[in-house]
This record gives C-alpha cells, structure tokens and sequence, in this order.
C-alpha cells in the first residue's frame, strides 16, 4: 500500500471514530438531560462535585495512553460543563413562571377585579396604615377616583429601628374596615412567615416587600395560601433572582402572583432608587405573570410620579402603584413622596388622558 493510500484509510478510520464519538456524545448529553429530570423532580443540586469526582478518578485509574491523565481529565471536564449547561437550559425551560411552560398570560383575580388583562390597575393608598381615621379617608377618596385596589402598611420595613415601625395586627384590622365600608381590595405586607395565618382574613392581596423578596420561608409561606401574592423586586436583586424568588412561591402551589418592580440601587442618588423600567418588558417576555410598577418607592420624589408611571403603562406594565395621605407633611413615613388628594387627582387625571384604558370604575 502507498504511504498515500495508507493514509487516506487511516483518515477513513479517523473519520469513523469521529462519527461514534460524536454519536456518544449525543447518547450522553440525552442521558444528562434525563438525570436532570430526575435530580429536579428529588429537588437536588444538578452539580454534584463528588460525582464528578468519582468519574475524574474512574479517567484516571483506566487510561491507557497515548493521552495524558491529565488533558483527557480536561477534555472530560468540558464534557461535564457542556451537560450541565443541558440540564440548565432544559431546567429554564420548565420553570413554573416561566413564558416557556406557559405561553399564555396569568391573570390575576382580586374580588372581581383582575391583574393582568390588557387593562391597567393603578393602586394606591398610604405607606403605612396610621388611623382609622387615615385609611378610611384615603379609602373614602380613591373610591371616588375609581381605584379598587387600596394599599397601606400596618407592618414597615424601617431602615432605622427608631422610626415608627407599623401599627402591626391593629392597623391591619383598620385597613380593612375602611376597605370594606368603599368596596376595596387590600393589599399590604407581610414580613414574616408567622404572620401570614392570622392576616389572612384581613388581605385580598399579600405584598413581600423588596428587602424580603429571597426570604425563602417566607416566600413558601405564602406560596401556600389561595391570597394573591404581589412580590416585589428586591434591592439589588437581578433579574433572575427575582424570577426565582417567584418561582418559589409557585412551586409552593401559588400561581396567582404579580411581580413588582420598585427600583434598584444603583450610585445614582437623583432618586432614591433607580427604576429599571425595561425589566418590565423583560419580565414580561420571561414569564407569564403580570408586572407593575411601583412609582413611589423606586423614584422616592413626587415630581417624578406621573412621568414614570407613564413610562411604566407605555412598556407594558399591568399597573402602576402609588402612596396617597391626607396629609404627606405629617405622615410617619415616606413623607417626602406621598401624594395628597388634589395632587393624585392630577396624577390620575394626567394617566388618564394618555392612558383610558386604565381601569378606574367611578
Ligand atoms: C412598601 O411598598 O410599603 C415598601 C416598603 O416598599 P419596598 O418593599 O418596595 O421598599
Ligand atoms: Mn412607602
């Protein structure tokens, strides 16, 4: 045989294993793709270092040349990566929020009012729940402007230990009463997992708060409950934190959940926070839940109230949330940002005429 002929079959051979190993590999990476099932269905890690150990050391103990251990280990190695990656992306596709699972919209249903339906909800209502007195006269006035939902805190997250921390179970009971006398929904936080039980009867939507968005406990709390859950972006959480924090709560059974984004911290000190306003179309797109934009708490100034809720109905948000007090000079929090009732008639008015399909029923 010529040295050229001798060739061309050794290529012909090359060629062959080239075929079987690429088929192996296939075989292998379908493999991994079902041991992610599995290691996903036991709620295990799909990284097990010690596995990978073991088949590291089973290359090294049965090589027999003309490889090194060493570079085959590394060959190996990127094998395992690249099937890691297959049992990442098929986990991604079958995330519970996710678009992919789900290609149609949920939506959300408060007391006849729904979240999530091409009409947007604006909620409004005072940071913290102060009096009766406080509550029923913001309540007394957003049933006037056609709002149905009604926000307020009896539990604050407080920076500082020393400011008014909340009037806690009390002001959850106000906070009803005053709903229920103008037909409104509730929405207000829960920090703790202990408290979701006894505030069930009192809230028609439970709010996590940014600073508890991966308080997994918490979030599994309240991923047991049949309550609405609006689930708010966490300080400096990212995008995909978020997207698990509300992942969490449905894997815990909960589907009716609405993410919130509040702002992040960023350098900028223009605003309190800085409101990332193209993850709503983000999350949009990744999920299937509805999205709304906190105006107050992401902008922490009231000039920019209407313009950013603006912002947030022309990306697509299902609604806008804003703080309303009687009286914002005197509240006990966020009284820099609150608006009172002659200013939030200008703010609904001014989102209205961009935006009628706001569903505000007077
Ligand atoms: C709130 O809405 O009352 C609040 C505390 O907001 P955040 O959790 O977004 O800071
Ligand atoms: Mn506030």
């Amino acid at each position: 045989m010529s040295p050229q002929d001798q060739l061309n079959r050794l290529r012909r051979e090359m060629d062959e294993l080239n075929h079987e190993m690429l088929d192996l590999l296939s075989r292998r990476g379908a493999l991994a793709v079902e041991i992610g099932k599995i290691k996903r269905l036991q709620g295990v890690e799909r990284y097990d270092p010690v596995r990978e150990r073991e088949m590291l050391d089973f290359i090294a103990a049965s090589n027999q040349g003309p490889f090194e251990t060493s570079r085959l280990q590394h060959i190996f190695k990127e094998v395992f990566k690249a099937s890691a990656e297959l049992q990442g992306e098929d986990r991604d596709k079958t995330l519970l929020v996710s678009r992919k699972r789900q290609p149609e919209d949920t939506l959300v249903h408060v007391k006849g009012v729904t979240i999530g339906n091409g009409r947007p909800q604006l909620i409004a209502g005072p940071c913290a729940v102060e009096s009766f007195e406080q509550v029923n006269a913001v309540a007394e006035k957003l049933a006037l402007s056609g709002v149905k939902v009604m926000r307020g805190g009896a539990y604050k997250p407080r920076t500082s230990p020393y400011d008014f921390q909340g009037l806690g179970f009390e002001g959850l009971k106000m906070l009803k009463a005053a709903a229920d006398r103008h037909d409104l929904r509730v929405i207000t936080e829960i920090m703790t997992p202990g408290a979701v039980e006894s505030a069930l009867p009192y809230v028609d939507i439970i709010q996590v708060g940014a600073r508890n968005m991966q308080n997994f406990d918490l979030l599994k709390e309240v991923g047991k409950t049949d309550k609405p859950v609006l689930l708010k972006r966490g300080l400096s959480a990212t995008i995909e934190e978020f997207i698990y924090a509300a992942e969490y709560i449905m894997a815990s059974g909960n589907s009716q959940v609405i993410l919130c984004e509040r702002g992040i911290r960023t350098y900028e000190r223009a605003t309190r926070n800085t409101l990332d306003i193209t993850a709503v179309p983000i999350l949009k797109q990744e999920t299937h839940l509805p999205v709304m934009v906190d105006v107050t708490h992401s902008t922490g100034r009231r000039d920019l109230l209407l313009p950013a809720a603006k912002a947030a109905l022309a990306i697509g948000a299902d609604g806008v949330m804003v703080e309303v007090h009687p009286n914002p000079a005197i509240a006990l929090s966020d009284a820099q940002q609150q608006l009172d009732f002659d200013q939030f008639d200008q703010f609904v008015e001014g989102l209205t005429v961009q935006f009628p399909q706001l569903d505000l029923v007077k």
